[in-house]
């Protein structure tokens, strides 16, 4: 174990770590993964509360998701998708489709990808429109989209990006509908109609040079699972409607059942103005990664409406879409996540979850009351808290003293969240309340 932190030291570049940080708090040297659980190089069990930065969605080491990649190695481990195609990329993108009625599919390798080949393609679509002007872009204030240079830019989250501001495009941030920041008395809902207000005057200003809105559909991962009404959803696609701007959903994060739908943007009610038959919010984009694979293998996609997909044929080949990645619809990427389909319909998850998450509820409600827990929120299978006498390296104390419990959870500064696979079972998340209550009591923490 020793030998391994000392090699991890001095060999590897830890994500978003302060390396120094790491001689006083040494990374966890996990051995192997069990269901919820990671296991250490000295046979130590700790729950996943996180689901590993909020990828894995049926536990680790998963049977039916090892067999799937295990078959597909048999038979290709790559492709370039230039040149070439296979049964599990267009397998996937078919199935991908029917559930966002959403009928092409471009793929990438990690989230931030997907971020960056949404706004290209949303600004070469005006292009090819004849309005090469369109090429701004809107977020949320607190969003986050990945941080490469062009998702850092319609990234708000300071502690990343900026001291990268002199390598970034300027783009504009909106008020975001958090219903943490409502005014006393005011609902989420009026507030988050409030907020799309805000939008509505910057687009009415500035559609004329607006690409498109991203936005994070429902929940504001990185600013601290900060959650808001869907209302926000149906008046902003209204909006983009209108004043003919795209509206691209990231759902890296949400999607894939977290929110307790498939996808996020499904629970948006429908408008009196959207017409008969549109029940949910369909956006112009949609970016997907995170629990795709279930948490196995890096793959994005970029799933774009009919009319984006036409804007882009033609003779000319500077008009179609010349982006790629090496790795671009990796087969073994692609089998996994069409093993994680199989498993939402066999065994019915989305539905299964609903009742997982009142029981999951009901287990944290002694935390929910704790006098020093603020905010206290839930939507599908995600919790979060704030603890309102947090100091300065809160984050970190929680994080040791859970792990002390047997858990592995990382607060985003004051915010405790829990974020579990969806085969977390209720002994083991009443073991999960357990944990942070003993935290809890600790005032030094
Ligand atoms: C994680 C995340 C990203 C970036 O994905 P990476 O795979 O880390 O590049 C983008 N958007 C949202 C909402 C995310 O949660």
């Amino acid at each position: 174990m020793d030998d391994l932190l000392n090699r991890t030291r001095a060999a590897v570049w830890h994500p978003c770590t302060q390396m120094k940080q790491l001689e006083a708090a040494p990374p966890l040297a996990i051995a192997r993964g069990e269901g919820v659980w990671l296991i250490d190089t000295d046979e130590r069990r700790y729950l996943d509360a996180i689901s590993s930065w909020w990828v894995n969605l049926f536990g680790h080491c998963n049977p039916r998701i090892n067999a799937a990649i295990t078959d597909q190695l048999g038979k290709i481990e790559h492709v370039m998708l230039a040149g070439a195609t296979h049964e599990p990329v267009v397998a996937l993108s078919e199935r991908l489709a029917a559930l966002t009625g959403l009928g092409h599919a471009f793929y990438g390798s990690d989230g931030a990808s997907a971020t960056e080949i949404a706004l290209k393609m949303s600004a070469h679509y005006w292009r090819n429109q004849g309005q090469p002007e369109k090429n701004g872009f809107v977020s949320l204030k607190n969003g986050y989209h990945g941080e490469t240079v062009g998702a850092l830019s319609v990234t708000d989250i300071p502690l990343f990006k900026s001291t990268y501001e002199p390598l970034l495009r300027h783009t504009v941030q909106v008020p975001t509908p958090d219903a943490r920041l409502a005014e006393p008395g005011e609902t989420a809902e009026a507030y988050a109609l409030r907020c799309a207000g805000a939008l509505e005057a910057h687009l009415a200003e500035h559609a004329a040079t607006t690409a498109a809105l991203i936005v994070e559909p429902l929940v504001q991962g990185a600013a601290g699972m900060a959650m808001y009404h869907p209302a926000y959803l149906a008046r902003a696609r209204e909006l983009c409607d209108r004043y003919r701007v795209h509206l691209i959903a990231d759902e890296i994060a949400v999607g894939f059942g977290r929110t307790g739908t498939m996808f996020a943007c499904e629970q948006a009610p429908p408008l009196p103005l959207a017409g008969a038959g549109i029940k949910t919010v369909r956006p112009d984009f949609m970016c997907l990664s995170k629990g795709i694979t279930g948490g196995y293998l890096p793959l994005s996609a970029v799933l774009t409406s009919d009319d984006v997909y036409a804007a882009f044929w033609g003779d000319a080949t500077a008009r179609g879409f010349l982006h790629s990645h090496s790795y671009t619809g990796n087969p073994l990427a692609c089998s996994a996540a069409l093993a994680v389909l199989d498993i939402f319909e066999h065994d019915n998850v989305i539905a299964a979850n609903r009742v997982r998450a009142i029981e999951f509820t009901s287990l944290l409600a002694e935390l929910a009351a704790h006098p020093r827990v603020r905010h206290f929120r839930h939507l599908g299978m995600i919790w979060a808290f704030e603890v309102a006498d947090a100091t300065p390296g809160f984050s970190a104390r929680l994080h040791r003293a859970a792990l002390a419990q047997g858990v592995f959870i990382r607060p985003i500064g004051g915010t405790v969240y829990a974020m579990p696979p969806y085969v977390t079972s209720a002994d083991e998340m009443r073991a999960l309340a357990d944990a942070l209550l003993v935290c809890l009591a600790d005032p030094e923490i």
